[in-house]
């Protein structure tokens, strides 16, 4: 699909910005102008070009953001509620045009995508009900003449950074419950996805959110835009979903003025399967953990640990599973699997495997080249995985599905926890016991029982160790984005 095509299928071409939106406005690329090429990761085709945002610019965004926030902070819970409802109920009329768009420029399957506007959605409701209960509390005293009071406000101006994964669902996750208590948003998407982020400024723009309270800033200087908002006091918070490098330099950066952040980066999940698991539940269990987004999620299972006794019955039938799936175009019926987002991702997946079959992995199925190269692959199961393989210790972010053999609860626990990421895990056993130990055992933020499925906006998403700070999504969320002051009154009779 190429430009022309992704605006004819379009219901709404309207949907289609080839611009950035700062501080209110749509600035257009101008002839002469640099500018980004969005590109089809399918086929190649340039679907857009918006333009490429200096940072002078984002300054002027932060500041009119600053002006539109104290506007907005003011507004009570009910009224912000409302518009946010307002702006989930468009996205949700838009849904199939918003999944088009991310196809287009991401390449996931379109039911993945439309399951994915969808999700995101679900942020924006969810938050909009939130922002009625940012309560404070009322602490009974320490003194007789006092009376402790406990109020939560808004931290004012974020910033926002985005990875090219979720190019939709990112960006509801992050504005929804800024937006909801009462925070202005500068918000920099991905490069090479950016046009989801603006179809999404058109609607929240339609909603009725306030003019300057959001801008999307697409940028090839991502460095620039990081080191702008981490040094500009005007930014009081920066929330941040990519690589635990990046991560790392912003909370660097961020140490200078001590900003508040919301970090949420690489995982290296385990999926582990116990002997009295249910066979077929767990098989459907890591299909959907593994390949969900062609295996470029950070709650993927990157390491699938399965005990001796259910070990052969479990990789005969997994592998024969994933033998079956279609890899093609996302806009192609039944695809599962579309194309790797660049090719050095499908270069990783080519390193991590070679490394793997060198060091002794057997392939159950895939691992052969695929034949348009590039930025396809096969979706691959290896088995006789070694702890001393790269995969074992690096977010592989592709198809690949290395299969580890495992004797005892003890061993597979000091096995899955042996990383400094914290992010997700799974496990499927049937034994009650076992299932209260382990879940307690993990060292991670998220732990999915007898599912592979486990992001919901209801639920508090986010890692410990090295994979980040905060939750994004349920009634924690909206404290990522809220200072808490306490006022103590005094000389009270
Ligand atoms: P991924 O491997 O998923 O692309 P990255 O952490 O490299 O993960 O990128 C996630 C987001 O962070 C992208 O929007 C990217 O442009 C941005 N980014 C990359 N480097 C920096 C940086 N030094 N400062 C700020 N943002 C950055």
């Amino acid at each position: 699909m190429n430009g022309s095509e992704l605006r004819e299928r379009l219901c709404d071409p309207g949907l289609l910005r080839e611009a950035a939106y700062m501080a209110g406005k749509w600035v257009e690329v101008e002839t002469g102008d640099v500018a980004i090429d969005v590109r089809n990761p399918s086929t190649d085709d340039v679907l857009a070009r918006v333009p490429d945002m200096p940072v002078e610019t984002l300054r002027t965004a932060i500041v009119t953001a600053q002006e539109a926030q104290a506007e907005w902070a003011a507004a009570t819970g009910k009224e912000r509620a409302i518009i946010l409802r307002r702006f989930f109920d468009l996205v949700m009329e838009n849904q199939e045009d918003l999944a088009i768009l991310l196809t287009a420029e991401m390449g996931k399957p379109l039911a993945e995508a439309r399951a994915e506007v969808g999700y995101g959605a679900g942020y924006l409701e969810w938050f909009g009900e939130e922002a009625k209960r940012a309560y404070g509390d009322i602490v009974p005293g320490h003194a007789r003449d006092k009376r402790l009071l406990v109020m939560r406000q808004p931290v004012g101006v974020v910033a926002a950074i985005a990875p090219w994964n979720f190019p939709s669902a990112m960006v509801a996750r992050k504005l929804a419950p800024a937006l909801a208590a009462g925070c202005a948003v500068v918000f920099k998407p991905a490069e090479e996805t950016p046009l989801s982020a603006l179809a999404l400024a058109v609607l929240a723009e339609r909603a009725g959110v306030p003019s300057g309270l959001v801008s999307i800033c697409p940028t090839r200087d991502a460095q620039g835009f990081g080191r702008e908002v981490c040094d500009n006091p005007i930014v009081k918070k920066l929330t941040f979903t990519g690589s635990t490098e990046v991560g790392r330099i912003l909370m660097e950066q961020g140490a200078k003025k001590i900003m508040k952040l919301s970090l949420e980066l690489g995982g290296n999940a385990p999926f582990i399967v116990f002997d009295d698991a249910d066979l077929e539940a767990a098989v459907q269990g890591a299909l959907e953990s593994k390949f969900r987004n062609n295996g470029q999620t950070c709650v993927c299972a990157n390491r699938i640990y399965v005990q001796s006794g259910i070990h052969d019955a479990f990789v005969e039938r997994f592998s024969r599973a994933v033998a079956a799936m279609k890899v093609g175009d996302g806009f192609e019926d039944d695809t599962v699997i579309g194309p790797m987002i660049s090719e050095n991702a499908a270069a990783k997946f080519r390193t991590h495997l070679q490394d793997a079959l060198e060091k002794g992995a057997t392939v159950e199925t895939g691992a052969e080249p695929h034949p348009r190269g590039g930025k396809w692959v096969r979706p691959t199961v290896l088995s006789g995985m070694t702890p001393d393989m790269i995969i074992s210790k690096e977010e592989v972010f592709a198809p690949l599905a290395p299969v580890f053999r495992f004797e005892t609860p003890q061993e597979v626990i000091a096995l899955a926890n042996d990383t400094v990421f914290g992010l997700a895990s799974y496990f499927f056993a049937r034994d009650l016991n076992q299932v209260w130990k382990v879940a307690e055992a993990l060292e991670y933020g998220m732990v999915g029982v007898n599912t592979g499925l486990i992001s919901t906006e209801v639920a508090p998403f986010g890692g410990v160790k090295q994979s980040g700070l905060g939750r994004e999504g349920s009634r924690y969320g909206l404290d990522d984005f809220l200072n808490m002051k306490y006022v103590c009154m005094g000389g009270l009779g």
